[in-house]
């Protein structure tokens, strides 16, 4: 536990927000007050977080049971040394966002990968910032944010295209935006007539559950459209009894969640913690969606998995699991085209 834990400020979500760990005397004085020995100086630290920055928010920090890179939560937040092993084949942009040779990125805020949906990215910001991530190049990085006019161009874009028929909001996070700025996005997607779903992207309720809020589930449910939210728990510690608390909240109020989890060397790779994530998950009414190979993003290959041990591992999971709570196992090709699905073979 850290030194915040008691704070009567703890389940509001900005005060969370603005309490993320960025630097070396915060984390410092996190891991001092839980008792746990720092792995690294403050040197090494500035050599990682100079290449990738670092975002903890107190509740999910006090979600680590162990200060030990096995510890699952841990592994995923705490910087590690082995970020700085880079090998050839990893990439700064692994599922290739940025390619405007494909035509796959239009527009600053808007990626359209498929006929069909686009990603919409109102911001570059998240609540905090996974080992992990596939778009570590830009995340929290202001110069990535869109101006109002970007997201204009956007909302002109997508009523141009009236083969669209779902937007989805990811980024960064988009619900590290405040309810106002939420509002006039999505009431202005709610109007255009051809899109029939939105679908909100976000880690939100693995990290900071607390922005989960009523007045936002209620803003949500009003809409016309409906709008699914994809979480993205990796590890079923994450399910917390506040996670589900505030989740039932929304799922009560009639808004369906999805998750997207990642596979990761060290924190679900075995058919018993995926087991247990999905079968959490569907206790709560989440249903899970994706299990995504992790990508060949540069410095994550300590939580790589392979492909053959994560066929291996699904194969294990065949018949442990109702078939509604086994995910897609898939892969985002390196050249922007999608996503392919990896599959065991069975006749
Ligand atoms: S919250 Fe999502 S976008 Fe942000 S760092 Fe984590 S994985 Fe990346």
């Amino acid at each position: 536990m850290n030194n915040n834990s008691n704070d009567p400020r703890w389940t509001d979500w900005k005060w969370q927000h603005s309490k993320s760990c960025q630097d070396w005397e915060t984390l410092e004085r996190w891991f001092k007050a839980s008792n746990a020995p720092l792995p690294f100086d403050a040197t090494d630290l500035h050599a990682l977080t100079s290449i990738y920055r670092m975002g903890i928010t107190p509740y999910y920090f006090n979600l680590i049971s162990n200060f030990i890179d096995a510890d699952p939560i841990y592994r995923q937040i705490i910087p590690h040394i082995h970020e700085l092993k880079i090998s050839d084949d990893e990439l700064d942009d692994p599922i290739a966002d940025d390619n405007p040779a494909r035509g796959s990125r239009p527009l600053k805020a808007l990626i359209h990968r498929y006929p069909n949906r686009v990603l919409l990215l109102p911001t570059a910001q998240c609540a905090v910032y996974c080992r992990f991530c596939f778009r570590k190049r830009l995340v929290g990085d202001t110069s990535h944010n869109p101006r109002e006019e970007d997201l204009q161009a956007a909302y002109k874009y997508i009523e141009s295209h009236t083969d669209i028929e779902e937007v989805i909001l990811t980024g960064g996070d988009p619900l590290t935006l405040g309810d106002r700025a939420l509002e006039k996005i999505l009431q202005r997607l709610d109007g255009i007539k051809h899109l029939r779903m939105i679908r909100i992207h976000s880690r939100l309720p693995v990290v900071n559950p607390f922005r989960l809020t009523d007045t936002l589930g209620s803003m949500l449910a009003a809409l016309s459209k409906p709008v699914w939210v994809s979480a993205h728990f990796n590890h079923s510690s994450e399910i917390t009894a506040t996670a589900r608390q505030y989740i039932q909240g929304w799922v009560t109020k009639g808004i369906p969640f999805l998750n997207q989890s990642v596979l990761l060397r060290g924190v679900n790779d075995s058919p018993a913690a995926l087991k247990d994530l999905f079968m959490s998950l569907i206790e709560i009414k989440v249903k899970p969606y994706y299990l995504h190979q992790t990508d060949m993003v540069r410095g994550t290959g300590h939580l790589r998995v392979s492909v053959e041990e994560g066929l291996l591992i699904l194969k294990q999971l065949q018949g442990e699991v109702p078939g509604y709570a086994l995910p897609h196992y898939v892969l985002d090709r390196s050249n922007g085209l999608g996503k392919i699905p990896l599959q065991n073979i069975y006749i």
